[in-house]
């Protein structure tokens, strides 16, 4: 089965995010558990909770078809104390929602070492993080996001995402979402169906296919390897429709929430029916 939605607006509530995504031919989506731009929200809402599962159940949607993303604000290896502190606390509610929620996934980046410490500190710091986490909550798996390596970002090579699960105790409850437009600006080629499968069967290699839970779907606007994050419409920018055609066809996306963050909700609708067109 092919799952494939865009990143949906919770506005109104958590409840609508399974409406909206219904209501524009989607058969997945991802969302927000609380403003991504703001440290503090209030609760979640028994009432939405109850509704979110109501609509989920209503529209056709598992916890398998659905992938929520953390704050942006959190940063998983911030080299100053208080901050770290601050991240892993907003991190472990972001966990707590998506538990509520009867969620299977939390979806995040994993950190920035800003300049100021290693790689190699940063990703233990985030694996210490995500097993902070992992113990207070049951059943989500932590879901990190490849990056393009901008601004200090780990995660842009594979190596990253290896290590960081190697310190993680429970392996089980790890996993990773591979993001087009981040593989395209660390300088991962998959513009075809050849370079598509060898990073594939890299990832495969060097992290492992058990490890793979989701992808998102987005065109790039800078160049290969240019270590930026730039999200396109599809087939408007420098990664072009044959990659989305590629990774469709193949068997690593079966059964995966497929989201779209692409940067033009208009064309949402045709973008999913294209994709949809691409597993026939
Ligand atoms: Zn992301
Ligand atoms: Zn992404």
């Amino acid at each position: 089965m092919k799952w494939i939605g865009p990143h949906v607006s919770t506005s109104g509530g958590v409840e609508n995010a399974p409406i909206n995504a219904h209501k524009i031919g989607a058969g997945a989506f991802g969302l927000f558990l609380k403003n991504q731009l703001q440290w503090n929200a209030p609760p979640l809402k028994e009432e939405s909770i109850v509704k979110f599962k109501e609509n989920c159940k209503k529209f056709g949607y598992t916890p398998e078809q659905i992938l929520p993303h953390s704050s942006y604000l959190i940063n998983l290896c911030s080299p100053q104390k208080d901050a770290l502190e601050k991240s892993r606390e907003a991190f472990i509610d972001e966990f707590k929602r998506a538990e509520a929620l009867g969620l299977k996934y939390l979806n995040f980046h994993p950190g920035s070492h800003k300049g100021k410490i290693s790689e190699d500190d940063c990703i233990k710091l985030v694996a210490e993080s995500i097993n902070i986490a992992l113990e207070k909550v049951k059943g989500v798996i932590a879901v990190i996001e490849n990056t393009a390596g901008q601004g200090g970002n780990i995660g842009y090579r594979f190596e990253h995402l290896s290590g960081i699960i190697d310190d993680v105790e429970d392996k089980n409850r790890v996993g990773v979402c591979l993001d087009t437009a981040h593989l395209h600006g660390a300088g991962y080629d998959i513009r075809d169906c050849d370079t598509f499968e060898k990073t594939i069967a890299e990832f495969r290699t060097i992290v492992g296919e058990k490890y793979l839970k989701a992808f998102h779907l987005n065109d790039s606007k800078v160049e290969l390897g240019s270590r930026k994050d730039r999200h396109h419409s599809l087939g408007m920018g420098k990664i072009g429709l044959k990659a989305f055609e590629c990774l469709i066809k193949s068997s690593i996306s079966d059964n995966k929430p497929l989201i779209l963050e692409t940067i033009d909700q208009k064309k949402w609708p045709e973008e999913i029916k294209l994709l949809y067109s691409f597993a026939k």
